[in-house]
Formats: structure tokens, C-alpha cells, sequence
């Protein structure tokens, strides 16, 4: 074990990176006593809203809870059905259930996506919603996806927790639909130092909504309008946002150039099945995961470890329907095609702000190395 150490993900380098411009933050922020519902927020709400070209940005306490907040902004309850892709993080399903509604898995295309041949399947008269997640950085063909929701009268939502700057003919993962949600945790595209999340919509009711579900149901006087609970993104938090977020076209670009040193050395490869390119046809993608399928995927994870190469099998290995205490019936199991394929064979390999473009390069020639 002589060689570098590459980990998967190298959590003290988010600080190092910038450590003098957070320290300069905190003191700052620290100074003014400013920690709840402050400017830092309301500037970081504005800027994200202006970097998606979206009206409304709302921080909220993390992804998970954008997803619950965003559902009960449009009413989602009791006896709905909201259809979600099967290769998602049990949070997208466990917001949908946390609100009375049943989660509905559809299977995965191609692009590792949402299928929307499936999901017209899975359309019942109780579908209320489509809520694709916009997984590793990559927008699902969102044409195909609001086509069928206006034929069927649904809403769309976007679970684009993976997906900041990642687009679709040109329009932002999250701007699609009635909202979308982002998640900030700390190996997100764009991480704070801790939880937090936001709701982005372009409608204006839904946004009112949402700013009191997320602060006790209070209007801008303080006075109580509707239920509400404890849901805020940290004032601290959003100046530390606000900050990466100047800095983020930079770390779309490097990612995107990871990305392409892998899928340069692996198209075409008979034993690898690489995601879809950094921008083919009308993708743009940023890359929160590198994630490809492998033959002896299990036998390659060792391989690359024995190199001191770190990757991992996203969600432990484990899509939804097969966690037995979730429930989600039998049936799945074979109707899941894509998604249990998929699942045999896929790993994602180091792909991050400390990952070097020579990082990349001896990953890349490493997985070669082992099929050869
Ligand atoms: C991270 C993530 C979430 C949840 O975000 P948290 O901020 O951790 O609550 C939801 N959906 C997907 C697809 C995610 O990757």
C-alpha cells in the first residue's frame, strides 16, 4: 500500500480549502450576532435564486426537510400518491411518506434516471405527482417527464438535492416543476458545514407557503397565520453558502473535467458501463457522484482498495424496494428490472473538489489495468 491514498471523500478539505475566507465569515457573522433569519440568508436565498433563474429560494434546515415542506406547500396528504425513481435516497420517499402519501418506485432508464415509460405505469387515479431525482448531477429529460404530467393533469416536484447547476436544454435541475429542493449537506456539489437544504419555485403562492411552514407559520409581523414548524437554514450556514456559491462555476468546471478523464478512458469498454457524458445532446452535468456500472463490480472494488483507491456502492449497496422494512411490494422486485441490474454492477469512483485531474488519471488506469 505504497501508493497515494485517494479516498472517496476528504471531509477536512472542504475547510482547508478556504480555511482564512471561513474563518473571516465566522468572525463576522459571530460579530453581528446575526444567527437566525438574518441578511446572510436573505443575500443567499437572492443569489441562488439568481443563479437558477428561478423567482423563489427559501433556506430550510436540510434536503430532507425541503422535500417534506415543499410537498405540504402543494397539499400532498393522506391517500395521494407521489411516483419517485427506485434508484433515489430513501429520503426522497421517507418525505412523501412523512406526509400521509405513498411513495410509488419507478424503474430506471438508460441515463440511470427516472424512466418515463415506467412512470406512466405506475399512474394511478390516486398519482398526484411526479418527483424525479435529479441523481449524481444529472437532469432527467424533463420534456418527456412534464409531457406526461400535463397529459395525465399531474404536478411535477424535483428531488434535485445531487443536481446544483446541472441542466436540461439549457434550464436548471429544480426549475422544472412546482418546486425543487437542494440539499447542502457537507459532500454535496455545494456544502455547508452541517445540514441544510433550500426550496426553489417560480410560484409565487407556493413560495408564501413555504416561508411559513419553515418559520412556526409566522408572517413577516410575527404574527401566527397558519401551522408551521421549526425549519431554517442557520444564518451562518447561508454566509458560508453564499460564499461557495461565487466560487461554484469553478467547481462545475473541474468536476466536469474529472469526469471526462473517466469517460474518455471508458467508453466503449466491453466490461464498463460508464454514466452519460459530461454534456451529450441536451445535458449539461455536474457531476455530484461519478457513478458507472462494472462486470465483477465487487472483485474491482477490491482491486482499486489494494491500490489504496477508495470507491463505494451508493446507498450501501441497497435500492428502496429491497430494505424489507420499507414495505414496498413483492412485485417491485421484478418490475424493477434496470434498477436490480443496475445495482449488481454499480460503483462510484472518487470525484471531488481534492480529487486532481492526475488523481483521475491513475483511478481511470487502474480499473483498465484490472479487466486487462
Ligand atoms: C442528500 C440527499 C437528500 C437529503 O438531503 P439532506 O440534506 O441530507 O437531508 C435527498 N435526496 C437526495 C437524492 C440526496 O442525495
Amino acid at each position: 500500500m505504497s501508493e497515494k491514498l485517494i479516498p472517496f471523500f476528504d471531509y477536512p478539505s472542504i475547510f482547508k480549502r478556504y480555511e482564512s475566507e471561513f474563518v473571516n465569515i465566522f468572525c463576522d457573522v459571530g460579530t453581528r450576532g446575526a444567527y437566525i433569519l438574518q441578511k446572510d440568508l436573505a443575500e443567499f436565498e437572492e443569489n441562488l435564486a439568481r443563479f437558477l433563474g428561478v423567482k423563489h429560494a427559501v433556506g430550510v434546515a436540510d434536503g430532507t426537510n425541503a422535500l417534506i415542506v415543499g410537498l405540504q406547500s402543494c397539499g400532498i396528504a393522506d391517500g395521494d400518491e407521489v411516483i419517485i425513481a427506485s434508484h433515489t435516497y430513501v429520503a426522497t420517499a421517507a418525505a412523501i411518506k412523512s406526509c400521509g402519501a405513498t411513495p410509488i418506485l419507478a424503474d430506471i432508464g438508460h441515463d440511470n434516471l427516472i424512466c418515463p415509460k415506467s412512470v406512466e405505469q405506475k399512474i394511478t387515479d390516486k398519482t398526484k405527482a411526479i418527483m424525479p431525482t435529479q441523481l449524481n448531477g444529472r437532469c432527467s429529460n424533463m420534456d418527456r417527464i412534464c409531457s406526461l404530467a400535463s397529459e395525465y393533469g399531474l404536478d411535477v416536484f424535483e428531488d434535485s438535492a445531487q443536481a446544483l447547476g446541472a441542466k436540461f436544454k439549457g434550464k436548471n435541475a429544480g426549475t422544472f416543476g412546482r418546486f425543487g429542493t437542494f440539499s447542502f449537506y457537507p459532500a454535496k456539489v455545494l456544502g455547508c458545514f452541517g445540514d441544510g437544504g433550500a426550496i426553489v419555485t417560480n410560484d409565487h403562492e407556493t413560495a408564501a407557503k413555504i416561508r411559513l411552514l419553515r418559520d412556526h407559520g409566522r408572517n413577516e409581523n410575527g404574527e401566527v397565520v397558519d401551522w408551521g414548524t421549526n425549519n431554517r437554514l442557520d444564518n451562518l450556514q447561508a454566509a458560508f453558502l453564499n460564499f461557495r456559491l461565487k466560487n461554484y462555476h469553478e467547481d462545475m468546471k473541474h468536476r466536469r473535467d474529472v469526469a471526462s478523464i473517466y469517460d474518455l478512458a471508458f467508453r466503449g469498454h466491453p466490461s464498463i458501463y460508464p454514466p452519460c457524458g459530461p454534456s451529450d445532446g441536451d445535458h449539461y452535468d455536474v457531476y455530484q457522484n461519478y457513478e458507472m456500472a462494472a462486470e465483477n463490480r465487487n472483485e474491482l472494488i477490491q482491486y482499486l482498495d489494494s491500490f489504496n483507491i477508495k470507491s463505494i456502492v451508493q446507498w450501501a449497496g441497497t435500492p428502496l424496494h429491497q430494505f424489507e422494512s420499507l414495505g414496498f411490494e413483492n412485485e417491485n422486485h421484478l418490475e424493477l428490472q434496470r434498477t436490480n441490474w443496475f445495482f449488481e454492477r454499480c460503483l462510484m469512483l472518487p470525484l471531488n473538489m481534492s480529487v486532481t485531474l492526475d488523481d483521475a488519471r491513475v483511478v481511470a488506469k487502474k480499473v483498465l489495468d484490472f479487466y486487462s
